[in-house]
């Protein structure tokens, strides 16, 4: 199966009915990167940094942080790196950092909450992505979004952040982009305004899912309970799809599911045609994907809707039997 997908390691994710589907990878650290190249990736659809902030018992310093992200930007030669700001809190805990002691830690003091409340490592951390990427393409993405104010305060704080190194002298990104993970329902319903003030939404999975059907990611009684293919949960990612492609906002799925290859077809199929996964994934997604009419799995999809029916992974299963080699 390896050399199968090393085959089509330079072949386009192009669905049978001309769709093509942007793959891109997963990473957290520079020793990921290698993995770009090799597995075919069109960019790191999503760079987890705090990965950095965990490995070491101390706050790294802004210098490493700038030689980190530089070296990162480099492996990439030239694809995209998105790069989200610091998801501390919950199942992430830096162990240098007091942090309060919470009865619900994935719904509590997390990720850009932190940020914006006690904004001192998070203006370091885009001062060293900024500096990083000198001369280059910047992509910057907040996590745990939940309201268009978030964003807007996020987005505020980098742009003060730039305005300061412009001031200091220092070379600023040739071009910068701004987004937001959606993470939370609450996002999915914020007026068009946010959805056009975004350059890109990528929507994390792993969180929206565990929010919309208030199951925690980390139980294992629950965490494997509700299918990602269930109706509700597809009709709702639709209505994500639809207030994107309204305002013409970019958009991009990077959860653990965009890695399974039956629920990436069916993301690919209600029109999400970017998805960020573990670099190992990719090929196994390709070669779905490039056997596939996604103009059938949607149509296969409305049936399920109409139909009542709970979930749509029986009928994508039964779709996926019929396709040829
Ligand atoms: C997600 O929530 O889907 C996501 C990509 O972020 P993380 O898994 O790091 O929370
Ligand atoms: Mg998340």
């Amino acid at each position: 199966a390896q050399e199968r997908y090393a085959i089509l390691r330079d072949k386009p994710a192009q669905a049978r009915c001309g769709t093509e589907i942007s793959l891109k990878m997963n990473a957290g650290l520079l020793a990921d990167l290698p993995s770009l190249p090799n597995s075919g990736a069109d960019a790191v659809g999503l760079f987890r940094t705090e990965l950095q902030f965990l490995v070491q018992d101390r706050m790294p310093k802004r210098s490493d942080l700038v030689a980190n992200y530089a070296r990162v930007l480099d492996a990439a030669a030239g694809r995209k790196v998105y790069f989200r700001t610091l998801d501390i809190g919950s199942d992430k805990v830096m162990p240098y950092m007091n942090r309060p002691d919470e009865p619900n830690p994935a719904m509590g003091w997390r990720a850009l909450r932190v940020g914006l409340d006690k904004p001192g490592v998070l203006r370091m951390q885009l001062q060293a992505l900024i500096r990083a990427a000198k001369g280059r393409a910047l992509s910057v993405m907040f996590p745990l979004v939940a309201t268009a104010s978030e964003f807007t305060q996020a987005h505020d704080t980098l742009l003060r952040e730039i305005e300061r190194e412009r001031r200091l002298g220092h070379p600023l990104p040739e071009k910068l982009e701004v987004g937001a993970m959606l993470e939370t329902p609450s996002l999915a319903y914020a007026p068009d305004s946010f959805f056009e003030a975004v350059d890109f939404i990528s929507i994390g999975g792993n969180d929206l899912k565990q929010f919309f059907f208030a199951a925690d990611r980390e139980n294992e009684l629950v965490r494997r309970r509700y299918d990602t293919l269930n109706v509700s949960f597809l009709t709702f990612l639709q209505v994500i799809v639809d207030r994107c492609h309204a305002a013409e906002t970019d958009l991009s799925f990077c959860g653990e599911d965009a890695g399974r290859p039956i629920d990436a077809l069916a993301l690919a199929g209600i029109g999400i045609t970017s998805l960020s996964m573990r670099p190992a994934s990719i090929g196994p997604v390709k070669s779905l994907i490039r056997r596939a009419n996604l103009i059938e799995v949607s149509e296969l999809i409305a049936r399920v809707q109409c139909r009542g029916l709970e979930t749509a992974r029986p009928a994508l299963l039964d779709y996926v039997a019929t396709l040829v080699d």
